[in-house]
């Protein structure tokens, strides 16, 4: 994990009620989209597992650096994932776990990570795992820290009143040592019943000085010069905004305009480009190619749309033909496949 940028007011208050041992057993981080709720909550859980806390993390011991590999067994991060697919309650339980295990390395894989797919959620068989982890002592110290990451996209509020309750229960009364750390920029979206037992931790943007930091030293290439200054301007104090801000030089836009430019040059030379493609690890990293190949369909829409109306129309079936696929993607469809797939919907549509 890199290093937490800015909040030092934050850390500091957080440092102190820890140490105290007064710090809540369940919170609420709220806050702007990208300023670092899951990052602060991860150091959190660091100094709450910290063999020489609970305090601000020591960033030396054993813990604090399986923390930072993001490796700890009684650190859950529970990130929005794709519906399971398996029948059986239990089967649909194990499938998280593997959904979300995929997620964190991703997470690992890659620290900068953009807004989870708009369709992944936390489904009523992350709850019932959250509710199995927590029923189970911790594996290696007297504490447990679980953090749940956009918690508006809890479907269990209104899919299961079961697990609804299981879940209210284990907020109202978290087992000892074991600490529940929400994170939501939306937090109007959580039923009312879940956020009044949520102690409510606000957290504000950074300085610019921060977000200059982070560009400067954890991008790969780093931000230099005017793209840097321009970059932080449009942060606005959200080290995730000046990520995002990033996309004509991002993979994903350039994957897309290489499958474009692979379709326009027959069928052998768009199958290279669709295996090309990572074939499971990175869902949401394909679902970003499809987005990217979307906006650049609509732009070419746009532009035809007053001078070549056949042409548009080919181009309005194309993009619904991504949007098919994207709708797909969501499932257990091999990426490889369905770009090839699409891939030949487009050749077809040129020709
Ligand atoms: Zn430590």
């Amino acid at each position: 994990m890199h290093r937490v940028y800015g909040h030092e007011r934050l850390l500091d208050r957080i440092s102190s009620s820890l140490a105290a041992g007064r710090f809540p057993q369940a919170t609420l981080f709220t806050g702007p989209t990208g300023v670092g709720k899951q990052r602060i909550a991860i150091w959190v859980a660091q100094g709450i597992l910290c063999e020489n806390g609970p305090a601000a993390p020591c960033g030396t011991c054993h813990s604090c650096g399986q923390i930072e590999r993001l490796s700890h067994p009684d650190l859950h991060w529970f990130i929005p994932i794709p519906r399971p697919k398996a029948g059986e309650p239990d089967k649909q339980v194990e499938e998280a776990a593997g959904l979300l295990a995929e997620a964190v390395a991703e997470r690992r894989a890659n620290p900068v990570y953009g807004h989870p797919d708009g369709l992944a959620s936390h489904a009523i068989a992350s709850v019932r795992l959250l509710h199995r982890i927590v029923s189970l002592r911790p594996f290696q110290g007297p504490r447990r820290a679980v953090i749940l990451a956009n918690a508006e996209r809890l479907v269990v509020q209104e899919a299961s009143p079961e697990a609804a309750n299981a879940l209210l229960k284990v907020l109202e009364e978290p087992p000892p040592g074991t600490y529940l750390l929400l994170t939501s920029a939306e937090p109007q979206g959580l039923l009312p019943t879940i956020r009044s037992r949520l102690v409510p931790l606000r957290v504000g943007g950074v300085g610019d000085d921060a977000v200059r930091r982070f560009l400067s030293s954890e991008l790969e290439p780093p931000l230099m010069g005017t793209a840097l200054e321009q970059r932080v301007v449009m942060a606005e104090g959200s080290i995730g905004r000046a990520v995002a801000a990033a996309p004509s030089g991002s993979g994903a836009v350039q994957a897309a305009e290489r499958l474009l430019a692979a379709v326009q040059g027959g069928a052998q030379r768009w199958a290279q480009a669709a295996l090309a493609q990572a074939p499971w690890s990175a869902r949401g990293e394909f679902t970003a190619v499809l987005d990217a190949l979307g906006h650049r369909l609509r732009e070419a829409l746009v532009k035809r749309a007053g001078n070549d109306p056949a042409g548009a129309q080919r181009v309005a079936i194309a993009v619904r033909r991504v949007e098919e696929i994207r709708a797909v993607a969501q499932g257990n469809v091999n990426p490889q496949l369905a770009l090839a797939v699409l891939a030949r919907h487009l050749e077809r549509l040129a020709a």
